[in-house]
């Protein structure tokens, strides 16, 4: 059978003009089979000792990289890891051991207000529900999915912006805003693979189908993604030109003696 790369003749100028073919159900089945058998144990790079600091470290990401929610999350964790020894730090504490990400100010209010939440209203603990996570100060829908597929194992997708160039440019799940991508990932994605897709769409935008010069060479899902300009690898140094005369020896070169 034909792959969506050997389908694309079109030059790459006009191909990113053509609407993309849909992935077939037994496409996506291998497109997730190859991310699969690379990574068969895809795990959030962000550290966390139980939910509740997971709850934290991913409301401190958003706009923000995993590598330096880590670094401020490391120490803070190891001594604030329930919502009452967070009240207990207070947020003048909290600003100070965040001040390195991003939208701190605001990111240490909410999380002390969710703290406050999660001891009068949920008796500390992280509640298992979409809609209850997303009362809570901070937290959207993407937040919420984190925490319900890595912390309680559920099959849900939160749609970064990696999940959502990768779900376009690929054609997995086209969309226009995170919803639709995520939606369109549900149907898509097949059911033994819904608990670890969310990882493997992430790691691979990440460190592959990266946003600006996509790592296609590399890639494992290359000859599925319907992606029409894809990067090809870089030319190896030329050697001299060496151009031919009509003896048929080279020109230039040097001569016999
Ligand atoms: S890296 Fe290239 S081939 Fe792979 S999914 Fe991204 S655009 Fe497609």
């Amino acid at each position: 059978m034909a792959t969506a790369r050997q389908k694309s003749k079109a030059p790459a100028k006009t191909a990113s003009k053509r609407k993309v073919p849909r992935f077939s159900k037994e496409d996506a089945e291998e497109f997730f089979a190859c991310l699969a058998k690379q990574d068969p144990s895809p795990k959030t790079e962000l550290q966390y000792v139980n939910p509740y600091t997971l709850l934290v470290a991913v409301a401190l990401s958003a706009q923000a990289t995993d590598k330096s929610v880590n670094k401020a999350t490391e120490p803070l964790f190891k001594h604030v890891d329930t919502p009452e020894k967070m009240i207990a730090l207070g947020e003048d504490k909290l600003r100070e051991a965040i001040k390195t990400i991003g939208l701190y100010r605001t990111k240490a209010a909410n999380v002390i207000a969710t703290a406050k939440m999660l001891v009068e209203n949920f008796n500390s603990v992280v509640p298992r529900d979409r809609e209850i996570l997303q009362t809570l100060p901070g937290v959207g829908r993407k937040t919420a999915n984190v925490v319900l597929n890595v912390a309680f194992g559920e099959p849900t997708i939160a749609v970064d912006t990696h999940i959502f160039r990768v779900g376009n440019r690929t054609g997995l799940a086209p969309g226009k805003n995170v919803r639709e991508v995520e939606d369109g990932l549900e149907k898509i994605v097949p059911e033994k693979y819904l608990q670890h897709a969310h990882h493997w769409l992430i790691l691979h935008g990440r460190y592959i189908c990266v946003a600006r010069s996509p790592r296609c060479p590399d890639c494992v899902v290359a000859d599925l993604c319907r992606y029409p300009d894809k990067t090809k690898e870089p030319e190896k140094e030329a050697a001299p030109s060496v151009l031919k005369g009509k003896s048929g020896k080279a020109k230039g070169a040097p001569r016999a003696r």
